[in-house]
């Protein structure tokens, strides 16, 4: 089976739309780890398309703001402005959809999915010290997480050995697919154990604003890291229509 994971789409529609498009006949099922609106100018639009497409979802911080389940009080400010705007936006049947999101970690065939952390879904694993912990967590060999925006995860090798994929991918020769898109393609190895992070579909903070994603082939073990540009300028023009926060117009540009 192989998995398309999707995290951190944040009401991004063009970068969602494009990731699929790249994706079309690599994957059988969608998953997906959480933050589905936040930040973007499509939350309904966002919401819907995942709803129709993935078969388990989990609940990410943002959703669970703007579905009000959280009152976004330690968001900063900007972050603040668009879980309210969003909150207005939303259909009632998006925003009851989000409320009743599952918490992760969720165990599916064989893997699990978080948005933050295995030990806490609001954790954010940036590096060995909140990595470390949650790998010697893991009930499976792999774990898929979000949350942090960063395309990568971590691995702990069977004597200990302990690396970021991040660096990893970095060091790769990307595969050069149609419409500029990348991939960089992960073997998984026996008595090792991953944490694997997809990126981010609609707000990269890695310093790459390409849209992210990866897709899991169980029967291979092999996790496939995509990245691929996106039509940047009209999510931008819709955020600036909707009088969305200017630095997190900015940010999609960088992204950071
Ligand atoms: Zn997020």
């Amino acid at each position: 089976m192989r998995y398309l994971i999707l995290s951190d789409i944040h009401s991004n529609l063009e970068a969602l739309e494009t990731c699929l498009a790249v994706a079309e006949g690599r994957y059988d099922r969608v998953l997906c780890l959480g933050d589905l609106v936040g930040y973007g100018p499509d939350p309904n639009a966002v919401t819907g398309r995942t709803r129709e497409l993935a078969e388990a979802v989990i609940r990410g911080n943002h959703d669970k703001a703007c579905a009000g389940i959280t009152d976004a009080e330690d968001f900063n400010s900007l972050a603040r402005v668009s879980t309210f705007w969003t909150r207005d936006e939303l259909h009632p049947e998006h925003l009851a959809f989000l409320r009743n999101l599952p918490q992760g970690p969720l165990v599916l065939d064989g893997f699990e999915l978080v948005h933050g952390s295995p030990l806490d879904e609001d954790e954010y694993i940036v590096g060995p010290l909140q990595a470390l912990p949650a790998l010697a967590h893991l009930a499976v060999q792999a774990g898929f997480f979000g949350h942090t925006h960063h395309q990568g995860g971590f691995v702990l090798g069977p004597k200990g050995q302990f690396q970021s994929i991040r660096d990893w991918i970095l060091h790769q020769e990307a595969e050069h697919l149609e419409d500029d898109a990348q991939r960089v393609t992960l073997k998984l190895e026996d008595g090792t154990r991953y944490l694997i992070n997809p990126g981010s579909v609609g707000q990269p903070r890695d310093g790459d604003w390409r849209a992210a994603f990866a897709i899991f082939d169980d029967a291979k073990r092999e996790v496939e890291y995509y990245r691929t540009p996106y039509n940047l300028f009209q999510t931008q023009e819709k955020m600036e229509k909707a009088g969305l926060p200017e630095p997190l117009i900015l940010r999609l540009t960088i992204g950071r």
